[in-house]
């Protein structure tokens, strides 16, 4: 339930609102619109009547939210939440560009490649330094050593840093270097993962599952939101399904459903979607006219030599050719 107070509604008054809602076992979550406040009511089972609450002073009505997300769903928010990246409020109007290999390599292979994307445009580097590998044969990543590489990297280019953290007990560490955490999709019902980037001062970008719908994607959501982040990112990164053309099945379907259901900005990760170089600009293209807040793309200065995801990589000169293919897009939809 939400109590939505009258505009102007004193301190005094939305105080004695949460008390009272507190009194009867409720969590609450203040949300700040423009003119008024809502009073998040949270907690297990049903809420107390409304009534109750709407004879307070200052209150104008309570409603009920029906969808199991809460504080993820724009019945709770309407407005569009942004999130700060590299002086960037990613959601409306601001489109953010986050690129960069899938693992950092090498020290050589990482600045080539992170100077390369911030000329190009990108607002933001990505690298893994811990890899989800569907082989245990297969690189898993430098670990410490690709984020203290990606820290040297941030310092040269002012690019703040989004990389992976798979483990609850890795968030110090990673968060020690991160600007933004990454959840990837193989994680996304990871709870405790989730429930300790939720405790976590860095923004959080969470990859929709491989095989997970919308709503369990928005359910992830509210676990990091309920544990007191709010900057978290969605990242629409492709489903898998019968189709064996593309490494998996962008849902650009996704993007307007989720802006519709939610608040939080919404990303879409063209390269593992559809996981060949030759149609992710097309990919990513279609991704932002649908309304996505933003991209994040695997570039890679050889993607020949790539320890992973090669195939999917854009070398720096397509990257820069996209990120030009953007701007005039986002420019016809009266975005940023
Ligand atoms: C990645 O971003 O390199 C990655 C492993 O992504 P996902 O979790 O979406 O597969
Ligand atoms: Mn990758």
């Amino acid at each position: 339930m939400i109590v939505v107070m009258k505009a102007g509604a004193s301190e005094k008054q939305i105080n004695t609102v949460v008390k009272r809602v507190e009194l009867d076992g409720f969590a609450t979550r203040l949300v700040q619109g423009t003119e008024r406040t809502i009073v998040c009511v949270l907690g297990d089972g049903r809420p107390k009547e409304g009534r109750i609450y709407e004879v307070l002073d200052g209150v104008e009505k309570t409603t009920r939210v029906l969808r199991p997300f809460k504080l993820t769903s724009r019945e709770m928010q309407p407005m569009d939440s942004t999130v700060p990246l590299n002086g960037v409020q990613v959601g409306e109007p601001e489109i953010a560009i986050i690129a960069g290999p899938c693992s950092v390599e090498s020290r050589e292979q990482l600045l080539e490649t992170a100077h390369a994307v911030k000329e190009a445009g990108a607002i933001a580097l990505r690298g893994g330094a811990f890899k989800p590998r569907s082989s245990p044969y297969s690189f898993q990543g430098m670990g410490e050593e690709g984020l203290k590489i990606l820290a040297e990297a941030r310092e040269q280019t002012g690019l703040p840093i989004v990389t992976e953290v798979m483990a609850p007990e890795l968030v110090p560490l990673v968060g020690e270097y991160a600007d933004v955490l990454q959840i990837g999709a193989r994680n996304m019902q990871n709870y405790d993962l989730l429930k300790a980037v939720g405790k976590s001062e860095c923004s959080v970008l969470l990859k929709r599952g491989l095989m997970s719908t919308i709503e369990e994607l928005l359910m992830s959501a509210e676990y990091i939101l309920s544990g007191g982040n709010k900057n978290v990112m969605l990242c629409e990164r492709g489903i898998r399904t019968f189709e064996k053309y593309t490494r998996n099945t962008t849902d650009i379907n996704a993007i307007p459903v989720l802006k519709d259901l939610t608040h939080i900005p919404v990303i879409l990760d063209p390269s593992h979607g559809v996981g060949k170089w030759a149609y992710v600009a097309a990919v990513a293209r279609a991704g932002i006219a649908a309304g996505a807040d933003g991209l994040i793309v695997e570039v890679h200065p050889h993607p020949e030599e790539a320890l992973s995801d090669g195939a999917q990589s854009l070398k720096p000169e397509k990257f820069a050719e996209l990120v030009q293919q953007v701007r005039a897009i986002a420019a016809s939809i009266g975005r940023n």
